[in-house]
């Protein structure tokens, strides 16, 4: 186990100043642009694919840190540079890290590098979960998986919404039900590669921020997948469903399992909006003046500021830890994970309000950066389980009560 620190190594020094550079001269300056065309940023995945960035072995890599800080730190800067354009290019993370979570060696092998693509052809992942009428309740999935043992075929049939590069993916990992009456414990993955027929793009949404990472509807309709598909296999699902039926304990159920493990690096990511509109904030305040001295003189100006910096840090560290403990496998028994994601979620919301203030007319106005970073901080409060669900999550695990 590696040990905890908060020294950032030679190597991870180099990484961070490599993506930051990335950030601040090929995302930042498109931000505005991408955020206005409401469209994927193809241009950006494929620089970021070209530089070995987004890569399978750049993302294996830092999986492999035992620190657990180098894809928090990726995630802080890449965010920092625009936390939509991040969502287009590592929005993939979610299902890779679903194969990597419920997949056997050999669906890890065949479907992680899918997920990626190569350099000159770059893929995008979808990680599909959510339902019009399963969102933070993630039990009640209506989408079905049913078996066929003489063809070992899984036929799904449902609609998933809010889907984080649904329908435009190459690989689409699909949470289903396959025994509705075991809730969550009846549920599996399904991994859906390219062009299978039954799956298609519903409705694209408009969204308030990150709006240069594409979200839409998938249609599951009659789609039929090889027995394969199944990620872990079946004898291993049979195993489960036995354990479910008997009402033995199980282990953590499949979307949980990849939500917990990416709820550091989203905490990263919020963290990374809230530094920049910090900055950006802090810069504007010394040099606006008004009455006569720059707005920072003000006690009004520079608390809010003091406030922003100790926040950002809090985030950081509740972040790093839960990385860490990530990393390491430690169990989130305090819910750490979620406390890492609810803190820096909820901190980038109030920072980048904060920064609005402090700019007054200028950070309402789409001139500056400043309103596109508080329309992308509120998503942090919602997607991968709401600050609702996060205070549940913890207020069970710390109370060890069934809270409601
Ligand atoms: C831009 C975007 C991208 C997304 N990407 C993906 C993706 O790639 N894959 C995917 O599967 N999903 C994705 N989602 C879905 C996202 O995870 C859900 O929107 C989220 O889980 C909330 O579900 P809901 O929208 O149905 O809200 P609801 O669950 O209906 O919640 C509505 C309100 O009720 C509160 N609430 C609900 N239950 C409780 C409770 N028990 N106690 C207290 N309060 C409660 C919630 O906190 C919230 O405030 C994305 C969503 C968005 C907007």
């Amino acid at each position: 186990m590696g040990d905890f620190s908060l020294q950032i190594n030679e190597d991870q020094l180099s990484i961070q100043k490599w993506v930051h550079e990335f950030a601040e001269k090929v995302i930042r300056p498109a931000a505005s642009e991408w955020d206005e065309r409401e469209e994927t940023p193809w241009p950006i995945i494929q620089e970021a694919a070209k530089i070995g960035l987004y890569s399978f072995d750049f993302i294996a890599n830092g999986y492999a840190d035992q620190t657990g800080l180098t894809l928090a730190l990726v995630n802080e800067e890449m965010a920092w540079g625009d936390a939509g354009i991040n969502l287009a290019v590592f929005g993939s993370i979610l299902a890779v890290v679903g194969i990597m979570s419920n997949g056997t060696n050999e669906q890890i092998g065949e479907w992680v590098p899918q997920c990626f693509g190569t350099p000159d052809k770059p893929q995008l992942a979808a990680f599909a979960v959510s339902e019009p009428d399963a969102g933070s309740d993630v039990s009640s999935l209506r989408t079905k998986a049913v078996y066929d043992a003489a063809s070992d075929t899984w036929t799904l049939d449902g609609t998933k919404t809010w889907i984080t590069n649904g329908g435009i993916a190459d690989v689409h990992v699909v949470v289903a039900s396959v025994d509705s009456s075991l809730g969550a414990r009846g549920q599996a993955s399904f991994v859906i590669g390219p062009g299978t027929a039954g799956l298609s793009q519903g409705q694209k949404f408009k969204k308030l921020g990150i709006r240069a990472s594409h979200t839409a509807e998938v249609v599951l309709d009659n789609c039929k997948v090889p027995g394969s598909a199944l990620l872990g296999g079946k004898e291993a699902l049979d195993e489960r469903l036995a354990r479910a039926r008997e009402g033995k304990k199980s282990q953590t159920q499949a979307a949980m399992a990849t939500f917990e493990a990416s709820r550091p690096m989203v905490g990263a990511q919020a963290l990374g909006i809230a530094r920049a509109a910090y900055e950006f904030a802090l810069d504007y305040a010394k040099q606006r003046s008004q009455f006569g001295r720059p707005i920072i003189e003000n006690q009004s100006i520079a608390f809010k500021l003091a406030d922003m910096a100790v926040k950002i840090d809090a985030s950081r560290l509740l972040v790093h830890r839960a990385a860490w403990m990530a990393a390491n496998k430690i169990p989130f028994d305090a819910a750490q994970g979620s406390m890492s994601k609810l803190y820096a979620g909820e901190t980038a919301v109030k920072v980048t309000e904060e920064a609005i203030q402090i700019l007054g007319g200028y950070g309402y106005v789409r001139e500056y950066p400043v309103q596109r970073w508080y329309r992308d901080a509120k998503i942090y409060t919602i997607f991968e389980g709401t600050s609702e669900i996060q205070r549940l999550i913890i207020a069970r695990a710390i109370s060890k009560v069934h809270i409601r």
